[in-house]
């Protein structure tokens, strides 16, 4: 399979990811003062585009963003963008992939007070992302968990999906220190929030828990559809505060996002599992692919 290279689009420029340019000034750069969303395309469909437009636009409502366009003029720079990667594509209906869509103040000047910001920047990536081999999905992520702490509702609600990851990042580095695949972030109660940039779930019995968003998390849309697949399955779903103990004692823990998909969970700070996969994950994996495939292939 030939390797595409990415495609972005910029306030309805397209060029090359390579090629793309953004002026130093804009304050998403300068000040991380912008949003985000990441989502996964197959073919010329992107997978619960609406979920994640309604997240943007309230992402742009909590920090007072207007981005000058609609939802429909949003996705179709996403359908250009798509038709010119499957074009440029060796394999054309085979074709899946990543969208970023990052929404900044623009440019303003060196200062940080929004106000001269007149114009904000759309960008769009299409791209390939793969967060986890076939290999580490077979055998399950091993967490450590991270000595940063989680922001949560003083300041920013973790609700919000902003630009401003560093201790995502710096979470990410320690996992690397300690050579496991993701780290765990508590909030400042040493309660679970979420992983570097994945929601968590644990199974115990016949239920299926995640914390609440209040408790640091982001309002996932795989999240979201994990809940809807598990009540399927016949699991009792629920929202309830986790701490390290939960985790280290659970059958199984799962993780959830649009990167990351679903993915097991082995380890947790050298505790192995029960289980990894464990039937849950793998009912789970199975209705998941399913779904894509009926609805988006
Ligand atoms: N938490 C964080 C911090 C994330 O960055 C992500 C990825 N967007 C998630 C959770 C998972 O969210 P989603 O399922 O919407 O991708």
């Amino acid at each position: 399979v030939k390797q595409m290279s990415g495609l972005c689009w910029i306030n309805g420029n397209i060029t090359a990811t390579q090629d793309a340019r953004i002026p130093v000034l804009d304050h998403g750069l300068l000040y991380g003062d912008g949003i985000f969303e990441g989502m996964r395309f197959y073919g010329l469909q992107t997978f619960r585009i609406d979920r994640h437009l309604k997240r943007m636009r309230d992402s742009a409502q909590a920090i007072q963003l207007s981005i000058t366009y609609d939802d429909a003029q949003i996705q179709d720079a996403i359908y250009q963008l798509l038709r010119k990667h499957q074009n440029a594509s060796a394999e054309k209906m085979g074709q899946t992939g990543y969208i970023r869509l990052i929404a900044t103040r623009g440019v303003g000047p060196l200062g940080l007070n929004p106000a001269q910001c007149k114009n904000p920047t759309l960008i769009i990536i299409a791209d390939q992302l793969e967060l986890a081999s076939s290999a580490q999905r077979a055998n399950g992520f091993s967490l450590c968990i991270s000595s940063i702490r989680r922001p949560q509702g003083s300041g920013l609600d973790a609700r919000v999906k902003s630009l401003n990851y560093l201790h995502s990042v710096l979470a990410r580095i320690e996992a690397n220190h300690n050579q496991t695949d993701e780290a765990l972030l508590l909030n400042q109660h040493g309660q679970i929030a979420e992983c570097s940039a994945e929601n968590v779930f644990i199974v115990r019995d016949n239920n299926l828990i995640t914390p609440p968003t209040t408790d640091g998390a982001l309002a996932g849309i795989t999240r979201e559809l994990v809940l809807e697949m598990g009540q399927k399955l016949g699991l009792n779903c629920k929202e309830q505060t986790l701490y390290p103990y939960d985790l280290y004692s659970a059958d199984e823990c799962i993780l959830t996002g649009s990167g990351a998909k679903l993915i097991p969970v082995r380890d947790i700070a050298g505790r192995r599992l029960k289980y990894s996969p464990g039937p849950v994950y793998k009912a789970l994996h199975e209705e998941m692919e399913n779904m894509i495939r009926l609805q988006y292939r």
